[in-house]
């Protein structure tokens, strides 16, 4: 399952996710933009962009709920086991950061006011923004609602100057949805991501091909996108700190230490990507899961709560199209250990009822269950149609 607690998803006690799944380029993008597919050439260096709006859900709920403006405000459970989802710039200044525990959160910020996040708003606001980007490029890449990856080294509007249609977009995204987002602008989607962050909040930045080395030779390694913290750790006993450490071994050893992302962190090092913008992902799974303020210890109170989550599931496919024909069921119990039981059918899950029994068979195949239950996720997988859009990941909770 993808786990998107740690990459760019915002975790939150009741989730929703789609996993990614294989890359497929779409023909448009292989003939009318065929530069853009090629690996990058110093001739031509490919215009790459990456857009993220700002605090996104929290600024959403300050946008629509006046008494919440200049206000601390964290998106997310306030109870036991919640989790912040999204700060607003003022709970930020307490230290508040998304995926933190909203215990610790109102430790930090006593006056901190937590609101339910309202995800189908949220996407609603996603969908905006991505019909802005689709005027300038259908080369899109979703990271999350709020963040996507643009190519307009060719563009629709014939621009030459990426960083005017960085410009165009983030005034066309405030024009549209009062909402503010910040823009970087370079010749990878490293760079475009490490540049985004750098005039947070509403900030343009642009890494030229002459900058990009430089700029990030003291880049410390735990902020590079797709190094997580156990590698940034491993990274540190090894002796590397920063982007000029990186550099300083042969790719040789990075391959023995870190496998296949050996060689992307000896190019990402020296500011090289070639990875293309891919705009047709395909998903792999559709789950949602929840984590219980306490341990569920009967199999009647797991049994309520599959419920829900199965409704969930068949929400989105009802709402999609897209159906699947391996349920899977995913336990975590107190001590965090994880084990997942599948059923696999010959014809795709047919309707909400049978995904629920199907679930419900799992569950009893687990009894008698021998430690409290910590966590219960619902997933279908083996997708037969794909017509849900173009999130690699979602978050749906409420
Ligand atoms: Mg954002």
């Amino acid at each position: 399952m993808y786990n998107f607690g740690q990459h760019h998803g915002r975790p939150c006690g009741q989730s929703f996710m789609i996993e990614p799944g294989e890359n497929h380029n779409n023909s448009k993008r292989e003939t009318a933009f065929a530069h853009s597919d090629a690996e990058s050439d110093p001739e031509h260096p490919r215009k790459i962009i990456h857009i993220d709006m700002d605090a996104f859900f929290a600024s959403v709920e300050q946008r629509d709920n006046p008494r919440l403006r200049g206000k601390p405000v964290a998106v997310g459970g306030s109870r036991e086991r919640g989790v912040v989802a999204a700060a607003s710039y003022e709970a930020r200044k307490f230290g508040v950061r998304s995926a933190m525990p909203s215990v610790i959160a109102r430790r930090k910020c006593p006056e901190l006011i937590f609101t339910k996040p309202r995800f189908d708003v949220y996407r609603e606001v996603s969908l905006q923004i991505r019909a802005i980007f689709a005027q300038y490029t259908p080369i899109i890449e979703p990271l999350s609602l709020d963040e996507a990856y643009l190519d307009v080294t060719e563009n629709l509007q014939g621009l030459t100057s990426a960083t005017k249609i960085a410009e165009q977009i983030r005034a066309r995204i405030w024009a549209e949805t009062q909402l503010t987002a910040s823009a970087g602008v370079s010749y990878n989607k490293f760079l475009a991501k490490l540049a985004s962050d750098y005039r947070k909040p509403d900030g343009l930045f642009v890494i030229t091909p002459e900058m990009g080395p430089i700029l990030i030779e003291a880049l410390k390694v735990e902020r590079f996108h797709g190094v997580g913290p156990a590698t940034a750790a491993k990274m540190n006993r090894l002796g590397i700190f920063t982007a000029r450490d990186l550099r300083g071994q042969s790719l040789e050893f990075l391959q023995e230490h870190f496998g296949k992302s050996g060689s992307h962190y000896y190019n990402i090092s020296r500011g090289i990507d070639h990875r293309p913008v891919m705009a047709n992902r395909v998903r792999k799974s559709v789950g949602a899961e929840n984590t219980f303020p306490r341990d569920l210890t009967s199999l009647e109170d797991m049994r309520a709560e599959l419920e829900p989550l199965a409704e969930k599931v068949w929400r989105y496919c009802d709402a999609t199209g897209v159906r699947g024909r391996t349920v899977t069921l995913k336990v975590k119990y107190a001590d965090f250990q994880i084990i997942t039981r599948s059923r696999s059918l010959t014809a795709p899950v047919a309707d909400k009822t049978v995904l629920a029994a199907i679930t419900r068979e799992l569950l009893a195949t687990l009894h008698p269950i021998p430690k409290g239950v910590r966590l219960l996720g619902v997933s279908l997988s083996s997708l037969s149609c794909d017509q849900a859009g173009d999130d690699p990941q979602m978050i749906l909770a409420f």
